[in-house]
């Protein structure tokens, strides 16, 4: 048969291209091909050298190529934390002109000051599954069966992975619904995948010594996964990391043009009143998002879990020696293992961090690499607002993001 005809009659899905030629690379140029003629235009920017038949079943489906971002580097950073200690290049894909120049500017104003002080306060993926019970009485019980067996739950979980292990069985009980929020280390996995087997097998254990309840979803939304909850900015989820720097008075005024009184000024009344006014949810900072994207774009992560791994809240005040920032990220959900960390491009940026692949002992690479994170938006605030109580935001947009740099 010959396939590019047969899909041309539609007698074939384009999914099904992998297996009747035996090969993902070969599908996704026919692909690829098909869809250009079919639709009159050039799609060859799309062609990519990826190993694609490794990428689908892993990463990606009815492929049709690959798209490249820009990556600048940033840096380096200066971290001391638990496990990152040292100064770090960070890799930031974007194509937001000017973000890369501001956290490096923001780096080297950290270097200078001495580096920032970074801290992981706790480390646990979740998942939540929902189950149905036939009364309120049956949620509450159901609760506490799950604390006294919490144990025999825990064994279950371990068996389908050899890196997780819950830490925490958390239910919530909403009438006769009861949410089970699985709170587990994964390693130097990000973990979600990790996560969700176990508490598969959690909630079969669950259901089969209570079969009056029953198992409506293995994520009931509590978790949560990729949308703003308050759960995740009380409780945290990943990684809850903290850093700080103080930045001396001469730096402020000669390297970031402003002075600490007014850069507090900006703080307070940007991230507290405007943000209040505004109900923003875990918004509490300049710019994190843009860090935290460019990373997770740079570096393989899943970038839907920037919804909550951008939570961010600033804190800056003016001393008489400088200016004192912290950044507190209380879901930053990243891993150095699994997902789309092992795409050749993605791992050497992981490489450039000194962070690929697992740490010795597990999990310390994953730990590590938030630290370098949490820095590098210290950094990236440090700049923004500094730009901002200097009044120099729009000229380096201009000059920087609107294809002016040459001219100054
Ligand atoms: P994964 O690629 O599914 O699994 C990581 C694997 O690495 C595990 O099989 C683990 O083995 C192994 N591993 C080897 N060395 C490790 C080490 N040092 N630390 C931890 N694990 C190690 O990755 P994941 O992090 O669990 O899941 C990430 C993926 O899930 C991403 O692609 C993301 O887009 C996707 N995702 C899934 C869901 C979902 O609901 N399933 C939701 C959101 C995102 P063991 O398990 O045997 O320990």
């Amino acid at each position: 048969m010959d396939i590019e005809e047969a899909l041309e009659r539609g007698e074939i899905a384009l999914y099904k291209l992998d297996e009747l030629l035996g090969s993902s690379v070969k599908a996704t140029e026919v692909r690829r091909r098909f869809l250009e003629r079919r639709l009159g235009k050039d799609l060859s920017a799309l062609r990519s050298d990826l190993p694609f038949d490794q990428i689908v079943g892993r990463n990606c489906e009815n492929t049709i190529g690959a798209v490249s971002i820009p990556v600048g580097v940033a840096g380096p950073i200066k971290v001391e934390g638990t496990y990152a200690r040292g100064e770090y290049y960070v890799p930031l894909a974007t194509t937001e002109g000017a973000l890369v120049a501001s956290v490096n500017r923001g780096c080297a104003a950290v270097r200078e000051a001495g580096g920032a002080s970074v801290a992981v306060i706790s480390d646990a993926m979740t998942r939540a599954p929902v189950f149905e019970t036939p009364s309120v009485g049956h949620s509450v019980e159901l609760a506490g069966w799950v604390k006294r067996e919490q144990e025999r739950l825990k064994e279950a979980f371990s068996e389908t992975t050899r890196h997780g292990e819950v830490l925490d069985l958390k239910p919530f009980v909403v009438g006769r619904y009861l949410f089970l929020r699985i709170e587990a280390r994964t390693g130097d996995a990000m973990g979600m995948n990790m996560v969700t087997r176990g508490a598969e097998r959690v909630a079969e254990k669950i259901v089969e010594a209570n079969p009056w309840a029953r198992h409506i979803a293995l994520s009931g939304n509590l978790c949560t996964d990729k949308k703003a909850a308050a759960i995740n900015w009380i409780l945290g989820r990943g990684k809850t990391v903290t850093a700080e720097t103080t930045i001396p008075r001469r730096i402020v005024e000669e390297r970031l043009k402003t002075t600490p009184e007014e850069m507090e000024k900006v703080a307070v009344t940007k991230f507290y009143l405007g943000s209040a006014r505004a109900g923003v949810l875990g918004g509490f900072n300049a710019h994190a998002a843009n860090v935290i994207t460019a990373i997770f774009l740079a570096t393989g992560q899943d970038p839907a879990q920037v919804v909550e791994s951008s939570f961010c809240l600033t804190m800056v005040e003016a001393l008489e020696e400088g200016v004192y920032l912290s950044v507190t990220l209380p879901s930053l959900e990243l891993g150095t293992v699994g997902g789309g960390t092992w795409l050749p491009a993605q791992r050497a940026a992981l490489e450039l961090m000194g962070v690929a692949g697992p740490g010795n002992p597990v999990g310390t690479n994953a730990l590590r690499m938030a630290e370098i994170v949490a820095a590098t938006v210290l950094a990236g605030e440090v700049s923004l607002v500094a730009a901002l109580a200097a009044h120099h935001l729009v000229r380096a947009h201009m000059r920087l993001g609107r294809g002016w740099g040459s001219k100054g």
